[in-house]
């Protein structure tokens, strides 16, 4: 498994509950999604109203589903949790909406994967409140209409791009997350130090938060990589050093970059002489799936510079050269 991949697994739940914030105060970053979604929560309790249909998108890691959990708790409602490729049927999306009480929250991670049939139950659910569903078959199949309590819909996404326009259109507010500075990622760090106990010193949280991609869930795992570390080849203070150390041992380099982003960018730079490059064929030259380059490894990539997304392909970046230390070539060169 990918020490920087951002996805969650196994026996690391447990800890991530724990150090997962929960309110919007302690919800670091994001400062523009933080302040619409405070005046948005902040109104709707104050008219007694359900919040309205929120879509959140942005690589994974980057605190969707935490955002989500904090729309619920902030506006005092019970969070049901689920995601689109779950919902295979109109059935199953019909028995959690008809179950949901007055402005209660559903979350569907990962909502571009729903299938066409079941966002078609989604549509007057999410706009009318209702529900229309067919029961039994052939030529005594009639068409029912369930009144549902007023809910929030909070779709998480990794890629707008792929959600059909009348799905998007039907969310009143659409927020999409960034990558998160050093700064704040070194704050996180330091918040969930103190959660799980750990002693770590200012570098040690910012040497930590630089080789984290940009996102949280990266900052938090490596930090329980790097506790480990100072427990069994120091004294259980996480410095500077300590953490670069750690960090070393896990193949993740001074930009946060591990053996996956390597690969990818020296194919690019050797076998496709920088590029461009069409993703598929950069997918069979690594060995990845198309879809973990484009949500998982390119993302961060392109917004350090690293890595050009264009019509005719992708290009290695100016840095990709010299983090590698090769020679820059001459049309790169400014
Ligand atoms: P996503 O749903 O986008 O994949 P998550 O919401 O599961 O990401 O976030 C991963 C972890 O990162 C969470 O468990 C939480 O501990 C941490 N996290 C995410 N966003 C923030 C934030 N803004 N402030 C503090 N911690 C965060």
């Amino acid at each position: 498994d990918r020490i920087v991949s951002a996805s969650v697994g196994g026996d690391e739940d447990r800890v991530e509950r724990a150090i997962r914030p929960h309110r919007l105060a302690d919800y670091v970053g994001q400062a523009a999604v933080r302040e619409q979604m405070g005046i948005a929560i902040e109104a709707s309790r104050r008219r007694g109203d359900a919040l309205d249909h929120v879509l959140i998108f942005g690589p994974p890691g980057l605190g969707k589903t935490t955002l989500a959990h904090i729309l619920a708790e902030e506006m005092g409602v019970n969070l049901r949790q689920t995601s689109g490729p779950v919902l295979e049927r109109p059935g199953d999306l019909a028995a959690l909406l008809t179950n949901l009480e007055p402005r209660d929250l559903l979350f569907v991670d990962e909502i571009h994967r729903l299938s066409p049939v079941v966002e078609e139950v989604l549509y007057p659910a999410m706009e009318d409140y209702q529900l229309d569903i067919v029961i039994g078959e052939g030529p005594a199949a009639r068409s029912i209409r369930l009144d549902l309590p007023p809910f929030t819909l909070v779709g998480a996404t990794t890629r707008a791009g792929s959600l059909t326009s009348p799905l998007r259109d039907r969310f009143g507010l659409v927020q999409r997350l960034e990558f998160y500075s050093v700064d704040e990622l070194t704050r996180i760090v330091t918040r969930s130090a103190s959660i799980l106990g750990a002693p770590i010193d200012a570098p040690g949280a910012a040497e930590i938060a630089r080789r984290s991609r940009g996102t949280p869930r990266i900052a938090n795992r490596l930090l329980r990589r790097a506790r480990d570390y100072a427990e069994v080849r120091g004294d259980g203070r996480i410095s500077a050093p300590l953490a670069a150390e750690a960090m070393k041992l896990l193949a993740v380099d001074s930009n946060g970059f591990d053996l996956m982003d390597r690969k990818l960018l020296m194919a690019l730079i050797e076998r496709f002489d920088g590029g461009p490059a069409g993703l598929d064929n950069l997918a069979a030259a690594i060995g990845e799936a198309r879809e973990t380059i484009e949500d998982v490894l390119e993302p961060y990539l392109i917004q350090q510079g690293y890595l050009m997304r264009t019509p005719r392909g992708r290009i290695a970046g100016r840095l990709a050269y010299q983090h590698y230390g090769l020679k820059v070539p001459e049309r790169l060169a400014t």
